[in-house]
């Protein structure tokens, strides 16, 4: 087995930390204390982030999501995980580079099922950032993790849909200049026939941002939004695939989309290792540093043994998608969505319990990267779907 990275990926995972260390890390405490601070109006990348995109644009590292002739970089889903490791490290990294989620999620299912006029109209605008977009799938009177039970319901009328019920958790519904809705459409249909989804321009009537929920008591950059589709109405055109494909587009999209995560949260958890390393090393207490405490040298230890197997796994998993495919690929998708997003934790808490009250402050990134990270572990499938899914799988040997 090879374990060697591709010179090309290598020189590029370079030209991402560069860009990292010298254009992002500087400026993002100040960046997102800015967007908290004029949330709910801030719903529009900065001039300085503008300017950020426009020259990854021009470094060709933009939107690595994405096939070539869709404007990506035409990675594997293997080398896009090698850099999205990178990118993953800062919390504005995916803005810059052009692969924020939902709208790299909802890029790739418009590019996968849109109809050449749906492109047209919203897939290109989105590849180029020039507008956002938001998911809007969860809702707050049933549960997401069995999705069959979802009740938002479009129903035809002549070459229209209408449509009406309630969303949450709409992230960056905030200005965006569209959605993706999974909407009940055929409920005689069988059990993964019934949804499909529909792109909904936002400005369309009836489409009400309620109120953006606070996470954790915080309410930055666009946001997670309840959202109310009250006697929407589309035409029956701007339906995505074919009526009762819903759950066909949801799973080509989680997918990728988790190991995308994944490797993201590896860079969060990559970042706090780095910074729980050199900060043992300065601070001094008890007459020694605290890198030669028999307890944080523990610590160390086993957060990088954590990260490498989590590295090794999701790699691992990003390779059996790009040679046998995401369907053979799923329970090793589930196996590293709670693995990795665990690690993440794990190395995070013992970063900032390392840090002292210091970890605790906005002066390090680690407090904001602990209060996102939490989310990783109900997002996409909490923990526990992706439990049953391996633990059924495992069993089925054992029968
Ligand atoms: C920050 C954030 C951003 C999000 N962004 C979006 C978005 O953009 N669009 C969107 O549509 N949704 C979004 N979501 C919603 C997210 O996908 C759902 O919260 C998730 O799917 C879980 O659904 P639920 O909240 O309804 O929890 P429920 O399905 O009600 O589950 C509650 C809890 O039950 C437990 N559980 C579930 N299944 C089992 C089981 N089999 N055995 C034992 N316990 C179990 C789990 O611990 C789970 O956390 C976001 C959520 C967060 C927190």
């Amino acid at each position: 087995m090879d374990f060697t990275i591709d010179p090309a990926i290598e020189a590029l995972r370079a030209k991402i930390l560069d860009f990292l260390e010298n254009k992002i890390y500087p400026h993002e405490n100040r960046w997102f204390r800015e967007e908290e601070e004029i949330f709910p109006a801030c719903v529009e990348d900065g001039h300085e982030i503008r300017a950020l995109q426009a020259e990854a644009k021009e470094l060709g590292i933009w939107a690595g999501h994405l096939p070539a002739e869709a404007g990506g970089m035409g990675l594997t889903v293997t080398e896009y995980g090698l850099l999205n490791e990178i990118m993953g490290r800062s919390y504005f990294a995916p803005r810059v580079f052009g692969s924020n989620a939902p709208d790299s999620g909802n890029a790739e299912i418009l590019w996968h099922y849109g109809t050449d006029a749906q492109k047209e109209r919203f897939f290109w605008p989105l590849q180029r950032a020039e507008v956002r977009s938001f998911f809007a799938m969860t809702e707050p009177d049933v549960s997401g993790s069995d999705p069959t039970g979802l009740q938002t319901r479009a129903i035809q009328q002549g070459d229209e849909w209408l449509i009406n019920g309630r969303k949450w958790y709409s992230t960056n519904a905030n200005g965006a200049a569209f959605c993706i809705l999974m909407a009940l459409t055929d409920p005689d249909a069988g059990r993964h026939r019934r949804f499909s989804q529909i792109i909904i321009p936002a400005a369309t009537p009836g489409l009400k941002l309620i109120r953006p929920i606070p996470v954790m008591g915080h309410t930055a950059g666009t946001g997670h939004w309840e959202v109310a589709f009250e006697n929407v109405r589309v035409p029956v055109s701007n339906t995505l695939g074919q009526r009762g494909d819903g759950f066909a587009i949801a799973q080509t999209r989680l997918g990728p989309g988790r190991i995308h995560h994944c490797m993201r949260w590896l860079g969060q958890a990559q970042r706090g290792f780095d910074l729980m390393c050199s900060y043992s090393k300065q601070r001094h207490l008890f007459g020694s540093a605290l890198a030669d405490k028999q307890t944080v040298q523990n610590w160390i230890a086993e957060s990088a043994a954590e990260i490498q197997a989590a590295r090794l796994m999701t790699l691992h998993a990003a390779w059996k998608i790009d040679n046998l495919g995401a369907k053979e690929a799923r329970v090793d998708i589930s196996l590293i969505k709670f693995f990795v997003a665990k690690v993440m934790m794990d190395v995070l808490d013992r970063a900032i319990q390392v840090h002292g009250g210091l970890g605790m402050s906005d002066d390090t990134p680690l407090a904001f990267m602990w209060r996102q990270g939490r989310a990783s572990r109900i997002y996409d499938g909490p923990d526990e779907v992706h439990k049953m899914v391996v633990a059924r799988q495992v069993l089925k040997q054992y029968a």
